[in-house]
């Protein structure tokens, strides 16, 4: 099974996307975590990418299509992924129905996590205040991430809506509570993996 976590950042997607790889076995994908990994490695691409990430603009589209395609192509996704933080853009989710066209695979489920905006900025400074910051949590990244995310992800929402593929669930409710919901989705759109 593929399945997309869709929402704003500080909503919820990359707990849910571990707790999901725990428990059902499906590699979290996340670009987010891919391109901070690379930054840390100093890597070439870390290099190119660093001060993006600071900003909290995004990365060019033919990079993050690239580092999933590569590590789609690894053997712990031959059942599947769950997408966290990609696609973000249009052509990203282009790209991904493409890349998945070419293996015989398709995205099963899209989950938006529907949050109040109001409160990811407190989700954020809890996230500083945990020492699990990172370098783009801050007050002043976290809005332009939000313009950006209304300007070229939630676009997506439509898209995938289009597809019958999207299932929206209250990410402002405890993470038991919004794990629950999303197993409620899978199981109701595959009849698999009991709620
Ligand atoms: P995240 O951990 O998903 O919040 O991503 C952190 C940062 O990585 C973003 O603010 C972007 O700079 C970059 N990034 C992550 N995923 C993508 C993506 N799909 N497209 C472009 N940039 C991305």
């Amino acid at each position: 099974m593929n399945l997309v976590l869709f929402g704003p950042p500080g909503a919820g997607k990359g707990t849910q996307a571990k707790i999901l790889q725990e428990k059902r076995g499906l590699p979290q994908l996340s670009t987010g975590e891919m391109l901070r990994a690379a930054v840390a490695a100093g890597s070439p691409l870390g290099k190119q990418v660093e001060a993006v990430l600071a900003r909290g603009e995004l990365v060019s589209d033919e990079i993050v299509i690239r580092i999933i395609a590569e590590r789609y192509d690894r053997p712990d996704c031959a059942d599947g992924a769950v997408f966290d933080g990609f696609p973000r853009t249009i052509p990203q989710a282009q790209a991904l129905d493409r890349m998945l066209d070419e293996r015989k695979r398709q995205i099963d489920l899209v989950i938006e996590l529907k949050v109040d905006e109001t409160i990811l900025l407190a989700r954020v400074e809890a996230r500083i205040n945990s020492g699990q910051s990172r370098t783009d949590d801050n007050p002043e990244s976290l809005e332009k991430r939000l313009v950006i995310y209304r300007r070229d992800t939630a676009p997506l929402l439509d898209f995938y809506r289009q597809q019958g593929k999207l299932e929206t669930v209250d990410g402002m409710a405890p993470v038991e509570a919004v794990t629950k919901a999303i197993s409620v989705a899978i199981f109701t759109r595959s009849g698999k993996g009991a709620a």
